[in-house]
């Protein structure tokens, strides 16, 4: 077996959907090097990040590197999920199927067309070549450093000894095929609110929970959470992470409208301003009288309707906050 490496120029907007796409299709690992993150998470943590010069080894330029590792045959086929409906496993049926590079790189150029009418994708496919598999599966990992998200909340990759510091909560998390390694600004801004927010004994339910990042933090905070996601393979990786840090969590593939729970004193959504307001009138039957909607994924620009949302719900803004564009509130029944 070898390794092929398919390079993609991509830009900040853009590079969560197209390695959504690419994890998806089946790519064992997949590489972004985000020099808009790359600077926040320097900002954030200087001590613990990788040597700028190196980061940006390979080019200078303002566009996301993406890198995507497939394994391939002698031949170059490639194996990757067969494409399905929208809704059929985030699009993709159960089934591998094998291509050839040819059709593989048009499906990449195929997909990154088609997200090109909703979002400035940059300047796509850049060519692929053969790894070896020490190589990659090594080198993505430098990447992935420490990462401080508040005052005690760590999050580190499992491959990383990390001696905490006394009162530190350390979230142990590898990278996997779902959505949130805590370096994402909608994430560290709702890690900030889990932080203040959650007691002992609060009862937290995180909605779009990908990596499970939230909900573990809730949980090592000494929370009784639930956590809920429409993709099952995000569910999956999130129990495991769940088990590696050794946090028991009720997990479930679905969406809001499948939780049997109620009265939860804090309800975390980190998904997008549009899926957001869809769904506040049930956030809001959701919440406790006294408890508080964190609201993260949210683009600056739509941020007032979210909020118009909340309050046609009878729910009230008591806190707000933003990192690059991206904004997070926080909502309390009453007005
Ligand atoms: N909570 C994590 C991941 C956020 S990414 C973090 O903060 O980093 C958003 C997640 O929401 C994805 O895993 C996606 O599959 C899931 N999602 C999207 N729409 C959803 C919906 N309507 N109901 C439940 N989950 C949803």
């Amino acid at each position: 077996m070898k390794w092929l490496e398919f390079a993609i120029s991509s830009t900040h907007e853009a590079s969560d959907a197209v390695v959504d796409f690419l994890t998806g299709l089946g790519a064992a690992g997949v590489q972004v090097n985000d020099p808009v993150e790359f600077k926040l998470l320097k900002e954030a943590s200087p001590v613990d990040f990788v040597d700028e010069s190196d980061m940006f080894a390979s080019g200078n330029s303002t566009e996301v590197d993406i890198r995507a590792y497939f394994s391939a045959d002698a031949e170059d086929n490639i194996l990757v999920r067969e494409p399905g409906p929208f809704f059929e496993q985030a699009g993709y049926t159960g089934k591998r199927i094998k291509v050839d590079l040819g059709s593989l790189i048009k499906m990449l150029c195929d997909k990154l067309a088609d997200l090109d009418n909703y979002l400035d994708t940059g300047s796509g496919y850049q060519g692929v070549r053969e790894v070896f598999e020490e190589d990659w599966a090594e080198n993505w990992k430098k990447y992935y450093q420490t990462v401080h998200l508040t005052n005690r909340l760590v999050i580190n990759p499992s491959w990383i000894k990390y001696d905490s510091a006394p009162g530190e909560i350390v979230v142990s998390l590898d990278p996997g095929s779902a959505f949130g390694t805590g370096t994402h600004e909608s994430t560290a801004l709702c890690a900030e609110y889990l932080d203040s927010t959650v007691k002992n004994g609060s009862k937290v339910l995180d909605l779009g929970t990908g990596s499970g990042i939230l909900a573990i933090i809730a949980a090592l905070l000494g929370a009784e959470v639930e956590a809920v996601d429409i993709d099952p393979r995000a569910v999956s990786v999130a129990r495991e992470n769940a088990r590696a840090n050794n946090v028991d969590i009720y997990f479930q593939s679905g969406e809001l409208h499948d939780v049997r729970g109620s009265s939860y004193d804090l309800i975390a959504v980190n998904i997008i301003a549009d899926v957001i307001i869809d769904i506040m009138p049930e956030l809001a039957a959701k919440l406790a009288k006294e408890g508080e909607l964190v609201t993260s994924g949210i683009i600056s620009d739509k941020a007032a309707n979210v909020i118009a949302a909340a309050e046609s719900c009878k729910l009230t803004l008591i806190s707000r906050k933003e990192k690059n564009d991206w904004v997070a509130m926080k909502f309390r029944p009453g007005s």
